[in-house]
């Protein structure tokens, strides 16, 4: 069997270990256009800002160890430029030398990876303009900024710019965050962006939503990022950050199948439109896990185990991909946002039925010093409960519970099996009723009926005379540092000796400050004969609904 890999970092490198590992009698040619293989491209961001000191940190192994460990032909600087699929064949072009010769196969595996976005605007190609995707950028961007740069604009507020911006701010730059959306990390629904959004801001970087570049000038300083509105933004340093298309280009040319968005198509066992071709990582389309859907999804675990099932089919051993659900993070600074499986936007955008549910608990037991508050939301099918996805932002702890729902959803479980999660607690850790288990007790009493509610959002869209009276159930003193207008306050431990002063002719939506104190208010309320809801989360959900980040 002679294999052929083009793409030698997270989906190739992977391939090709993997078959080593299946068959000692292989031939297997690892080629990289780069002249690194299987460098930590998540890592690079960290590298800017010192975080991380060594740039040999950044090589995961290199073409010396693969050779000698996995007996593999690794090929740097080699571009392959074709694919002849009836003689079997790639040419390939030694970008040292500029020799180009042919290599034959039986297989061939396609990690090529997706390349940055750089849109053709005016003074894109100007010096101090950069994209960021393999050690050749971080080399050149990390030279600028350690020769001085006093401000950095970031285009595009995705996880490599908010990255890139936090160890820019670590370098003291004074850093500018363009987006031309509404919301900043687009994967996730809107509201739960606004603690990053407002977080953003809180450690010096200017964010500015719903705006994009028109182009870009030299000046003696350096440069001036122009907006669409006018704004002008001096900076020594631009990154692009605006997103990643798959490198199809050999695909293409070789009359393999590609999808709407050009990501290359597979099978399950991804094999491309031809037998002997399979393909893996940020290049190819994948079945979106909730859905069911064609999507494309750039992530590195995925890309990793595309590689080692792209090599178990080849060598025999059938294994399915069963699709990409998307489990993503962002660190910034102290803080975390995460999320997995299908958003709230997306699941609209498809008209795929859900409920959802927001919890604000803290990550570990509250009585415990260094407890974190975190909000987590949860989508859910509104008949059987099944998990759709998840997101979460906080500091501590955000990991794990993404992690969990991970896993809850891989495995197809509901809200109900949320409520009966058994996960490691003692004080420091966790709380006895973990975050988990919050979100399924919300959920699965919602789906039993146990306890109406109302979404923020949806009540916010009710135009005023419609709403249902609104009753504020926390404290006074709460209430005075901030309440949703016209709300009236009744703290709940008054509740039952002021109940006159409630409407029985109207229904009733109570908040607390993160729906709990709301959920008794309105157990109360029903039986007493009153027609009562709770607003999903309380004021906490209400505020992520209102940023003070525009
Ligand atoms: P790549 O890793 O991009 O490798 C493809 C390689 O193929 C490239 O080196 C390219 O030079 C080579 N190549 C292309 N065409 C040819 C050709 N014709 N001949 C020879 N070689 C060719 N993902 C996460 O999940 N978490 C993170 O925190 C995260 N952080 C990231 C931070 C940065 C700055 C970047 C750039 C990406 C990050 N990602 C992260 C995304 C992740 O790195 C990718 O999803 C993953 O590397 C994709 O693997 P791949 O093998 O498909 O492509």
């Amino acid at each position: 069997m002679k294999l052929l890999i083009v793409g030698g970092v997270a989906g190739g490198a992977s391939a090709a270990a993997r078959a080593r590992r299946l068959s000692e009698d292989a031939q297997i040619v690892l080629f990289e256009r780069g002249p690194d293989v299987s460098f930590a491209n998540c890592g690079l961001p960290y590298y800017v800002g010192g975080e991380i000191a060594e740039r040999a940190k950044l090589l995961v192994t290199t073409p010396e160890r693969l050779r000698s460990r996995f007996n593999l032909d690794v090929r740097t600087q080699s571009s392959v430029e074709v694919i002849d699929r009836t003689g079997k064949k790639v040419r390939v072009r030694d970008l040292a030398s500029g020799r180009e010769y042919e290599e034959t196969y039986d297989k061939l595996i396609l990690a090529p990876g997706a390349a940055p976005l750089r849109p053709p605007l005016p003074g894109i190609d100007l010096p101090g303009i950069f994209t960021l995707r393999n050690l050749q950028d971080v080399d050149r961007i990390k030279e600028r900024v350690d020769h001085g740069v006093k401000q950095a604009v970031l285009l595009g507020g995705g996880f490599i710019s908010l990255e890139l911006a936090e160890n820019f701010v670590r370098h003291g730059i004074a850093t500018t965050v363009v987006e031309k959306n509404e919301q900043i990390l687009t994967p996730f629904d809107r509201e739960m962006t606004t603690p990053i959004a407002e977080h953003l801001v809180t450690k010096g970087v200017s964010l500015l939503l719903g705006q994009s570049a028109e182009g870009f000038e030299q000046t003696p300083d350096g440069l001036v990022v122009m907006l669409k509105s006018g704004q002008r933004l001096p900076a020594q340093l631009v990154v692009v950050g605006v997103g990643v298309r798959p490198e199809n280009k050999l695909a293409v040319d070789a009359g393999l199948q590609v999808g709407p968005r050009g990501g290359i198509w597979v099978n399950e066992y991804l094999q491309t439109s031809d037998p002997d071709i399979y393909a893996v990582g940020d290049a190819i389309e994948v079945k979106d896990f909730i859905l069911g859907d064609p999507t494309q999804v750039p992530l590195a675990g995925p890309a990793n185990r595309q590689g080692r099932i792209a090599a178990n089919n080849i060598f025999g051993r059938a294994v399915k991909y069963r699709g990409t659900q998307g489990t993503a993070i962002l660190g910034f600074f102290d803080r975390t946002a995460a999320m997995t499986g299908a958003s709230e936007k997306v699941l609209r955008r498809v008209n795929r039925p859900f409920r959802k549910v927001y919890v604000h608990p803290t990550h570990h037991a509250g009585y415990y010093p260094g407890a974190e508050p975190m909000t987590l939301k949860v989508l859910f099918h509104p008949e059987t409960g099944k998990v759709l996805g998840a997101q979460a932002v906080g500091g501590a702890g955000v990991d794990k519970r993404i992690d969990v729902l991970a896993v809850a959803i891989q495995a197809g479980m509901t809200v109900f099996d949320l409520e009966e999660m058994e996960l490691a607690y003692a004080p420091q850790f966790g709380s006895a009723k973990d975050p988990i288990n919050m979100a399924g007790f919300v959920a699965g009493g919602l789906l039993r009926g146990e306890h109406p509610q109302v979404d923020v959002e949806e009540f916010l869209a009710t135009p005023a005379v419609e709403r249902p009276f609104l009753l504020d159930v926390r404290t006074p003193k709460e209430f005075a540092s901030g309440h949703i207008p016209g709300a009236v306050n009744i703290p709940v431990d008054d509740l039952r000796s002021r109940l006159v002063e409630l409407p029985h002719d109207r229904e009733i939506a109570a908040y607390c400050q993160v729906g709990q104190r709301g959920y008794l208010a309105t157990r109360i309320l029903r039986q007493k004969g009153y027609s009562a809801s709770n607003i999903g989360g309380g004021y906490t959900t209400y505020k992520l609904f209102q940023p003070n980040v525009r």
